[in-house]
């Protein structure tokens, strides 16, 4: 089965999809990666979730990328004696480290490093922003603060603090245990969230050790503003825009997804962009006109990847909201304007033998109209270089490792196989020809261009393109 499109599609699973037939359903009507949520999964039901997208994965023949998202340091208010407490502007109220339940004058936040680092004149929003204070006294134990706007406040509410540089790193101590747990059950990409430097990769990074792709949450000010060295450590990026969108005005949140999504397409780092993109399908089985716009501008940015949250892991309409992505994507890909609008951003290549035969393949392809660009890649490198150029043409990525074919999943335009190990090069050249043919890329007496590291097996070392006849009465290609 292969997709009539180039953007991929992200769907959380949770309640709403999390039957093998629902995960399958999904499957069929477009999702390519599916994220579980860590902050909602504990890890019996994330292995569960696993065992059965990979069960999917196995009858359909495809390969699937699975995302696990970490909570990271989210903070949240303690709770209060009767329940929520009216709240009017211009009141007073404090936050300390006292656990006794809270009233209407003061509450538990329950994080002593936090309480050192808010200061005067510094914004507290409680709820995702429906109560806004701000700082006026701290005296490192506790915060007093003015209420600005918002009607109410109750039992641990998230608490964001878009002014303040939380001396917290990314990783919280759930969230390692977390991390362990997904890696032992070989998922392909791990989320990071509320990363506000480049120093919060370090320890995932260590922990990791290469065997899952690192995706960083652009979801706080701190990480907008060290975007560059946060995308250099990072194999992936997601425009987190709920948080985002609470932590910065809403209306910088467009601008800052056309930064995010620019840069991380100049790095050639995957970018997916999330959060309400068909939010009213929670509750209906069509979008709203401005939701379908949304999703378009994604897909017309070049984004690589656009994400369901609560609609496929929640929702009333899980495959429903899939089936509408793909749907708009695909139109989108078919608009006069849209090869335009992608090659105004290409960027140049970087002076690498992968930058350079990527973007060669890429103009060889469009000019001869070549059915597909073929990579044979290991490590990924070279699947990761080729969809950086967004060619018209499809990309195969084909690999010998079973885990590379999972992760690059997520990239623009390129179709994932899982081969074997092959021979040499000859060999390379028959393989990307049949499998270009099973999978419905090419007829034979079509061209294919085929990109491979010579000697194989070698990392990093593309340095070879062939121009190939597809011949699968013959050996496979000439
Ligand atoms: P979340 O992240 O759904 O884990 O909060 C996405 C976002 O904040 O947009
Ligand atoms: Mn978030």
């Amino acid at each position: 089965m292969r997709r009539s499109r180039k953007v991929k599609i992200l769907a959380t699973l949770g309640p709403a999809s999390s039957d093998e037939a629902v995960i399958r359903r999904l499957f069929e009507a477009g999702a390519d990666v599916f994220r579980i949520n860590m902050s909602h999964t504990n890890h019996d039901l994330m292995r569960t979730l696993i065992e059965r997208i990979r069960t999917v994965e196995k009858d359909l023949g495809r390969a699937i990328g699975i995302l696990a998202d970490l909570q990271g340091p989210k903070l949240r208010v303690g709770a209060f004696a009767d329940g929520a407490q009216e709240m009017v502007a211009g009141q007073e109220f404090t936050f300390d480290s006292n656990p006794a339940p809270g009233d209407s004058t003061r509450v538990q936040l329950p994080h002593p490093e936090i309480l050192k680092s808010v200061e005067p004149g510094h914004r507290l929003l409680i709820d995702d922003g429906r109560l806004q204070m701000e700082a006026i006294a701290c005296d490192g134990k506790s915060i007093r603060a003015k209420v600005i706007s918002g009607t109410k406040i109750s039992d641990r509410k998230g608490i964001s603090l878009p002014d303040t540089d939380l001396p917290v790193g990314a990783l919280t101590d759930k969230d390692r245990k977390d991390l362990d747990a997904a890696l032992a059950a070989d998922v392909d990409w791990i989320a990071l969230s509320f990363v506000q430097r480049p120093d919060d990769l370090a320890e995932v990074r260590k922990i990791a050790r290469g065997r899952a792709g690192i995706m960083s949450k652009i979801e706080k000010p701190q990480a907008v503003h060290r975007l560059d060295e946060i995308i250099e450590l990072s194999d992936a990026l997601m425009v987190a825009r709920g948080d985002l969108g609470v932590e910065m005005p809403l209306e910088a949140v467009p601008g800052i997804q056309k930064q995010i999504t620019r840069a991380a397409r100049k790095a050639g780092k995957p970018v997916v962009i999330a959060t309400q993109m068909l939010e009213s399908m929670i509750s209906a089985p069509v979008p709203t006109r401005a939701e379908v716009s949304d999703v378009s501008i994604a897909v017309f940015e070049g984004a690589d990847a656009v994400m369901l949250s609560a609609e496929s892991a929640a929702g009333s309409y899980p495959v429903e909201a899939v089936a509408m992505m793909d749907r708009i994507a695909r139109q989108v890909e078919r608009d006069p304007n849209y090869p335009s609008i992608i090659n105004a951003q290409r960027s140049e290549p970087e002076p690498t033998g992968a930058d350079a035969i990527s973007l060669a393949a890429r103009q060889i392809a469009e000019t001869l109209k070549l059915a597909a660009i073929i990579c044979y890649t290991g490590s990924g490198t070279t699947g990761i270089r080729a969809a950086r150029e967004r060619p018209q043409v499809p990309i195969i990525a084909l690999s010998p490792v079973v885990a590379t074919a999972r992760r690059l999943s997520l990239l623009w335009g390129t179709h994932c196989v899982v081969t074997d190990d092959a021979t040499d090069l000859d060999d390379v050249v028959n393989r990307a020809c049949r499998i270009a043919v099973e999978e419905g890329f090419a007829q034979d007496g079509e061209r294919v261009i085929v990109t491979a590291g010579v000697p194989l097996r070698t990392p990093g070392a593309t340095n070879m393109l062939r121009i190939a006849y597809v011949d699968t009465k013959g050996q496979g290609g000439i």
